[in-house]
Formats: structure tokens, C-alpha cells, sequence
């Protein structure tokens, strides 16, 4: 009966309504607030660069530094895969970046008159590569004397060259003219079309954790993590393995070739302050 079909879809309806409307309320609120709080701790001065040392795999000399955004709220370090999602979505990433360069380029040359010489590393963001004139913003730092050309990083992922190639070849080959230097993120997990490492200025891969991660032990792993070494090596390319955890890890990689490694067993990231330590020691010891 075509009625009783009609009310049941309409009380359904209206169940359904009942059911979903006060979730999406409060996750649409949730949304907001979290929004106005990062707004906030931007003006605050809540966001926080820890850094992690990138080291020669062999000797453990440290030879640069991932910047790597932390938000202190409320006494708890909030972890950026929390918050930089919802700030590329609302285009807070842009301000926030900015922040972001502004600040490694600083922290960069300070460690640079204490004798330091190491390359800082940032993240960028699709959103930041294409809503943002850094050519400007790092013109200005290069007239402040806060960034000295070849020494800083910018990582990109695949995601981020994928779209328009045209346009992505103007703004790195303008961001390479000023100094600018790039390693490909995560390499291996996205499309690694390999014609952009050829079409493109990138000056090293970063081989993904999730390759490292069962590396001693996964066959397929290692012949990834081996093959991915030898076409950089090819394309003269520079190779850092991030997420070693293990001495075997290292051990693994060391058979593989020169390289730099990133992750736990060298250090956590760590904030600037302790950072400065690990520099006054030299080196990372893999004896101990
Ligand atoms: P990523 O750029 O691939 O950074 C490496 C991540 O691996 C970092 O996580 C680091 O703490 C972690 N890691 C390093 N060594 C090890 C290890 O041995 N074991 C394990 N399990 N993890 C290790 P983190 O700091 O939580 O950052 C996560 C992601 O957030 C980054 O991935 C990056 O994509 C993004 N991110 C961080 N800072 C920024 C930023 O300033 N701007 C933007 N746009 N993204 C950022
Ligand atoms: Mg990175
Ligand atoms: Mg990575
Ligand atoms: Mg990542």
C-alpha cells in the first residue's frame, strides 16, 4: 500500500534526522571551535618548532634538521597530524607556513653563528605552494640576512607536484634561482611518477617509513628501499631513509650505500633548545 510506504519512508526520515542531526552538530562545533583555537594560538604564540637532526649514516655527523610544528595547548604538545588538516582545509595553513619559514629560517641562522653549518627542512603544503607568493617571503628573508641560500629545505610530496606540471616548474625553478633547495617527502607511497624527478628541481628523495619500518625483515622492503636508492643515485639525487628506528635498520641500509638517516635512533625530534645540545656534541653516536 502505496500510503503506509510513504508514512514509513517519512517516519524513517524523520529518524534518521533525529539520529544524524545532533552528531553532525556536534562535530561541525567541534570543527568551528578547534578552528577559533588554532586562530588563536597563532596570535598567542602556542605553535612550537621541534626539531629532528638528519645524520650521515655512517659517521653520524649531523648535517641538517627537520622543523616539525607542535602546538602547546594546555600543557598537552599536540601532534600536527591533530591540526594541519583542518588548517589547509580553512587556508589558516597560509599564515601558519609563513610562520613556519619565518621561523626555521631564524632558528637556521642562529645555529649558523654558533658555528653550525646544517640545512633546516620545512614541510610545505600543496595550499602553500600555490596560495602563497614565497618567492617574496623568502626574498625578504634573504634581504634580513635570515637565510642563507643553498641551507634551506622545502619538502614537497608528490600530491603537491601532481597537478598543474607547468606551474609547479615555475614556482620551484623560481624558489631554486633564490637558494632554495627540495626533497621529495615520503617517497614511494604516492603516485612516484619518476618523470618528476627529472621534469623538476629536486635535490633528494626522503624514502618513506613504511618502506624502513619491516625493512630487515620484508624481502620486497629492502628491494624497494634498494631500488629507490639506486635510481637516486642515477639521477645524482640525495637519499635520506626516514623512520630508522634500530640498529639493524641502519645496519641494513649501511650495505645499501651512503645516505642519511632520520628517526628515533638518532634522535626524536626534540625542541631548539635541546637541539642546540645534540650540535655542541658533534655527532650522533651509534656505538652507544
Ligand atoms: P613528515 O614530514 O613525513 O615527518 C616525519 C614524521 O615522522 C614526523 O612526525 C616525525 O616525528 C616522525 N618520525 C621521525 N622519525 C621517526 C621514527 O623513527 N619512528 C616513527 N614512528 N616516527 C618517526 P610528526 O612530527 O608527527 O609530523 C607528521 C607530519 O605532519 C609530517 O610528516 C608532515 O607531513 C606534517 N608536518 C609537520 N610539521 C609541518 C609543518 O610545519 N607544515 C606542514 N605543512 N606540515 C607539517
Ligand atoms: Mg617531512
Ligand atoms: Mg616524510
Ligand atoms: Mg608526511
Amino acid at each position: 500500500n502505496a500510503d503506509i510506504a510513504m508514512y514509513r519512508a517519512k517516519s524513517l526520515g524523520r529518524n534518521n534526522y533525529q539520529f544524524f542531526a545532533p552528531e553532525l552538530d556536534i562535530q561541525a562545533h567541534r570543527r568551528m571551535s578547534l578552528e577559533l583555537q588554532l586562530r588563536r594560538a597563532l596570535e598567542k604564540g602556542e605553535f612550537e618548532l621541534f626539531y629532528q637532526p638528519l645524520v650521515t649514516i655512517d659517521d653520524g655527523a649531523i648535517v641538517g634538521a627537520e622543523a616539525l610544528i607542535r602546538w602547546r595547548h594546555d600543557e598537552v604538545v599536540v601532534s600536527p597530524n591533530e591540526f594541519i588538516p583542518l588548517a589547509e582545509d580553512t587556508g589558516l595553513i597560509l599564515p601558519l607556513g609563513e610562520w613556519v619559514i619565518r621561523t626555521a629560517a631564524a632558528q637556521a641562522s642562529r645555529w649558523r653563528h654558533e658555528g653550525h653549518e646544517l640545512s633546516v627542512s620545512v614541510n610545505l603544503s600543496p595550499r602553500q605552494f600555490v596560495g602563497q607568493d614565497l618567492v617574496t617571503l623568502l626574498c625578504s628573508l634573504i634581504d634580513a640576512g635570515e637565510f642563507e641560500p643553498g641551507r634551506l629545505y622545502f619538502e614537497v610530496t608528490e600530491s603537491m607536484v601532481m597537478g598543474d606540471l607547468a606551474q609547479t616548474q615555475k614556482i620551484m625553478g623560481a624558489l631554486r634561482d633564490l637558494g632554495i633547495k627540495f626533497y621529495l617527502d615520503d617517497f614511494g607511497t604516492g603516485y612516484s611518477s619518476l618523470s618528476y624527478l627529472k621534469r623538476l628541481p629536486i635535490d633528494g628523495v626522503k624514502i618513506d617509513r613504511a618502506f624502513i619500518k619491516d625493512i630487515v625483515h620484508d624481502q620486497d622492503s629492502r628491494e624497494i628501499s634498494s631500488a629507490i636508492v639506486s635510481l637516486a643515485n642515477t639521477l645524482h639525487l640525495a637519499i635520506v631513509a626516514e623512520g630508522v628506528e634500530t640498529p639493524l635498520q641502519r645496519e641494513t641500509l649501511l650495505n645499501m650505500g651512503p645516505m642519511i638517516i632520520q628517526g628515533y635512533l638518532a634522535s626524536r625530534p626534540v625542541p631548539a633548545s635541546q637541539f642546540g645540545l645534540l650540535l655542541e656534541s658533534g655527532r650522533i653516536d651509534w656505538t652507544k
